[in-house]
């Protein structure tokens, strides 16, 4: 590496990082640095390149982004089992959404390295016991005891080496025609047990009629045997983006090899802060979580590091900003950004500004206000002259009872059958396609 790119990829050690992990022992994380640049790249020049060019044709209304995952993934959880039951979620997700659309959907997880979490405390207090708050399983560990939640550098070798058999399992599931269109779509009769499926009825059968066709007249392409799926994460633990960068030969240029996209969380997108130093850097799309207090002053200079050259499909804006002020602040927001005619694409997260704590004491988030909130994002955008361009939720392809509502009407008393989160409340199954089936009307125009 040359003395200019060194440089480069070391240029946000001179800005101030927040949420990073206070590792006792220093020497352990240097050797755990250098040892992870010397590994394999777990994602590769040409798909991170290859994905910007999809986020380009989402930024001008010709493909609409569906990114799905667990708020964090466990070391514990990242099975084989729970992995397909997430990306199948994804693709069914998908499938409907893309009828409804008529567009191509661009598939992301936030899978295959969403281990670290931002919090919004460093310390948590139990039982008159003070502990190191947990950062996700890259970082501590969850059990309560002064050991588990001390930071362990070598848990970002277990980070790199679960991403690594989690990505190796999903391109065989989507390279390897388990992820067939035709077999999608029989996963998605399950829906028709769904109390919410009479509403969806005409929309499935047409879907169900399409598909026939396809099948009667013996289209066989690749295009139905498999799809592209990209892997996502927040760009948070600067010493992991870091030691895994990697110079393209191709080009000279350097890419954060941990994941196809990353993403700068609403803690920590300061304009000068290390997070957004080392993202400008980086060649992958970039995407930053943007709240109800982001003035359009932020965006514009956000823009100008981010994306000076206006490429499309480098930068996206995730609005979580919640229901009651998503149509107060984004319409002004979008208008800002319009003007300056740079290509973001606009991102819709409609969890994150709707968290509340249930009655019964659990951290949730009601299904109406996540519509709620997905349709004044399409209203806001719209009206102000952008383009919705996708839609970034926390999922599960389980039957857990973390998010109250939907068709399945989960109860507050419900929540404590089966909530499994470490973190935030993730929609499941059923809840999932459900808003798939209900996006497709905002999608349809
Ligand atoms: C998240 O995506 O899990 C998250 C912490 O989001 P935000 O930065 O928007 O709060
Ligand atoms: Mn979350």
């Amino acid at each position: 590496m040359d003395a200019q790119t060194f440089a480069k990829l070391n240029e946000w050690r001179n800005y101030p990082a927040q949420q990073q992990p206070s590792y006792a022992d220093k020497r352990l994380l240097r050797e755990i640095t250098e040892d992870l640049r010397t590994r394999p790249p777990l994602v590769f020049a040409g798909e991170v390149d290859q994905l910007t060019r999809k986020l380009a044709a989402a930024a001008a209304g010709q493909a609409f982004v569906l990114t799905g995952g667990d708020c964090a993934e466990t070391f514990a959880d990242s099975t084989a089992d729970k992995i397909r039951a997430k990306v199948q979620t994804i693709l069914q997700m998908s499938l409907v959404m893309s009828y409804g659309a008529s567009m191509p959907i661009v598939k992301m997880g936030r899978i295959a390295g969403q281990y670290s979490k931002p919090r919004s405390a460093p310390q948590e207090s139990k039982d008159g016991i003070t502990l190191p708050s947990y950062r996700g399983d890259a970082v501590n560990g969850f059990a309560f005891t002064h050991q588990s939640r001390q930071p362990d550098p070598r848990r970002l070798l277990e980070m790199y080496q679960r991403s690594a058999t989690s990505l190796n399992l999903i391109r065989a599931f989507t390279q390897g025609g388990y992820a067939d269109l035709r077999q999608v779509h029989l996963w998605n009769q399950g829906f028709r047990n769904n109390p919410a499926f009479s509403k969806y009825e005409t929309i499935a059968s047409e879907l169900d009629r399409a598909l026939r066709f396809m099948t009667a007249v013996g289209a066989d392409f690749d295009s139905i045997k498999t799809v592209d799926f990209y892997s996502a994460h927040e760009s948070l633990l600067l010493e992991y983006e870091s030691a895994m960068t990697r110079v393209d030969s191709r080009t000279g240029k350097l890419y954060d090899t941990s994941a196809h996209y990353l993403w700068i969380g609403e803690r920590t997108r300061d304009p000068e802060s290390a997070h957004v130093k080392q993202a400008m850097q980086i060649a992958n799309p970039i995407g930053v979580k943007i709240g109800p207090n982001t003035s359009p002053q932020d965006l514009l200079r956000l823009i100008d590091l981010l994306n000076p050259e206006g490429v499309p499909g480098r930068l996206s804006f995730i609005t979580r900003m919640g229901v009651g002020n998503i149509r107060k602040v984004l319409p002004g927001l979008v208008k800002a950004v319009e003007e300056t005619g740079n290509p973001v694409v606009w991102i819709s997260d409609p969890m994150h500004g709707n968290t509340i704590t249930s009655v019964s004491g659990y951290k949730t988030r009601r299904f109406s206000d996540i519509l709620g909130e997905v349709e004044g994002f399409f209203q806001a955008v719209r009206e102000a002259g952008g383009i919705p361009g996708g839609i970034h939720i926390e999922l599960t392809g389980d039957d857990v009872t973390e998010v109250m509502g939907g068709s399945q009407d989960v109860s507050d008393d419900a929540l404590a059958e089966r909530y499994e989160t470490l973190v935030d409340p993730r929609l499941n199954h059923q809840q999932s396609l459900e808003l798939a089936f209900l996006l497709t009307q905002y999608l349809a125009v």
